[in-house]
């Protein structure tokens, strides 16, 4: 039995102090926050209830088998399908609303966008099929190296279909005749926090993977899902300390020997396992021990642009409706394109600044458990720089959130959709917010950006130079979402082996 010390309680140090501890070491986790969750996170206020992070789940299956194999489905949690997935809506008018049935999405794409719309984006899907298959085991459930890599670019027809040198961007082109398409699939790259014109083609899969796995949600909020962690981490026997910073790792003689609190504590441990940001990891929290091994690690980190962040209403709503222009039972989910996107992008990723004319994202769930009867929480969502007031963004300069915060409403009435007559209030995330709240350098939401033929396969490593100090969570291997952090706690828990 090893003592293990996770730092941090976000989805990823939940997932592995689980794992852990269902494996039989002892396990302590501490978190600087005065609460679970990362940025899975929760607001509440007058009956009112807000994911203010993730709300949409997909590859449900990687929770299931966590669970499984920590003891069993959590009593009260619940995985419902989202129907529509998505409404995409497009500047010309034009409205996609993507079923949950992957069979019928090429008809709902002719339907809305035109005849060979549906062919065209179902011979992407096939493609990531075959992707999925050849990099799903190997990628997403082990501690890839670049020597993994090496050893796909020696079978020819691996390489074309992963295609390193291929962007995101230039796929679409070459496969989606439709600009609305293209854009759609430019969407995903933000997903990862990245620019679709850098992003490697490979990144084609997250869309697939919505697809063909579904989207979810969690009745009552995707924060439940959290909550069911924490709980089952207890049950286990997790020393779990909130409000516990932790200020150093502490290496001796080449290999962790626990970590020191703020206000001076140590508390020794066999394995540390991080699930703080692998910038703040390795700038912050590993002075001591072996800076030659780890320097790698810190300049490829130093060197990578950071992922992008996101500005966040949150909107008490008088009424239920979804928006002027709406039929009765709207998606859910909806995204609002642009005219111009690259203009987005340029505005997150070259000349960073609040980008003027951003995709909207509004979550409207019709779930009776997160507003009072008649009203309706809505969540809406922007992709925006991070925050670095020495590259000129301040998030926190007087009046900038309030403003920006109208803007965003304004363009969401210039798509058709405008509620402002109806919000009760509404309460302002900004990237300045998330990095107080989550640690994450500038607010991040996905440590650094998958820029580059290879940044999206290789992310800093699960097992850190260091001996008995692993990395959990979204800036990490494999990468950033609720399902791929959770599959890196899997990892983390291989490497370490049971007790
Ligand atoms: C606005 C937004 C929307 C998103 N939408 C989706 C979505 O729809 N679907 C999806 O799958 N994903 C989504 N994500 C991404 C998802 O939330 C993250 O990938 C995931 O929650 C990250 O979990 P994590 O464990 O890696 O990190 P975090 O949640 O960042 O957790 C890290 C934890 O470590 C703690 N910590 C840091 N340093 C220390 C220290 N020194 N001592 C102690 N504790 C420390 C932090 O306080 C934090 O609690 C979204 C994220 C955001 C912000």
């Amino acid at each position: 039995m090893a003592r293990v010390v996770v730092v941090g309680a976000g989805v990823g140090g939940l997932a592995a102090a689980a794992r852990l501890a269902a494996g039989g070491h002892r396990v302590e986790l501490h978190e600087r926050a005065e609460t679970h969750g990362g940025k899975l996170g929760e607001y509440q206020r007058d009956g009112f209830r807000f994911d203010t992070g993730p709300s949409l789940l997909t590859l449900p299956q990687v929770f299931t088998d966590l669970f499984a194999t920590t003891g069993g489905w959590p009593d009260g949690l619940a995985f419902e399908p989202v129907d529509p997935v998505c409404g995409y809506r497009f500047a010309d008018g034009t409205r996609l609303d993507v079923p949950h049935d992957p069979a019928a999405v090429p008809a709902a794409i002719d339907a809305a966008l035109g005849a060979g719309c549906g062919a065209a984006w179902q011979a992407l899907y096939d493609r990531s099929d075959r992707l999925w298959d050849l990099v799903h085991e190997p990628v997403l459930r082990r501690p890839l190296r670049a020597r993994d890599l090496a050893r796909f670019s020696l079978r020819l027809r691996d390489l074309g279909l992963i295609a390193p040198w291929r962007t995101l961007r230039s796929l679409g082109e070459a496969m989606l005749p439709d600009p609305r398409l293209r854009a759609w699939l430019d969407r995903y790259a933000t997903y990862s926090g990245s620019d679709p014109r850098r992003t490697p083609s490979v990144l084609s899969v997250t869309p697939y993977v919505e697809q063909r796995f579904g989207a979810w949600w969690v009745p009552g909020g995707l924060r439940r899902l959290g909550d069911a962690l924490i709980e089952r981490c207890r049950v286990l026997g997790v020393a779990v300390h909130l409000g516990s910073e932790v200020d150093e790792v502490l290496v001796e003689s080449g290999r962790v020997a626990g970590v020191r609190l703020v206000g001076g504590r140590a508390v020794p441990a066999d394995v540390v396992v991080s699930d703080a940001d692998a910038t703040v990891l390795y700038g912050r929290l590993l002075r001591s021990g072996p800076r030659v091994r780890t320097a790698p690690a810190r300049t490829a980190l130093r060197r990578a642009s950071a992922s992008v962040s996101g500005f966040v209403l949150l909107l008490a709503m008088n009424g239920t409706a979804a928006g002027p222009q709406e039929q009765a039972r709207p998606p859910a989910h909806r995204v609002f394109f642009p005219r111009d996107y690259d203009a987005e992008f340029d505005a997150l990723f070259h000349r960073p600044r609040p980008v003027p004319d951003p995709t909207v994202y509004v979550h409207a769930p019709a779930d009776p458990a997160v507003a009072p009867p008649g009203c309706a929480s809505w969540f809406v969502l922007v992709n925006a720089p991070s925050q670095a007031p020495a590259a000129g963004v301040d998030w926190d300069d007087p009046g900038l959130r309030e403003r920006y915060a109208d803007r965003v409403l304004e363009v969401l009435a210039q798509c058709g959709c405008d509620v402002r007559d109806r919000i009760r209030w509404r309460e302002v995330r900004t990237p300045a917010d998330f990095e107080r709240d989550s640690g994450s350098p500038g607010g991040a939401i996905y440590g650094t950006a998958s820029h580059g033929a290879r940044a999206a396969l290789l992310r800093p490593g699960n097992r850190s130079p260091v001996r008995g100090l692993y990395l959990v969570g979204g800036s990490a291997h494999p990468g950033g979402g609720l399902p791929i952090v959770a599959l890196s706690a899997a990892i983390v828990a291989d490497l370490v082996g049971p007790a």
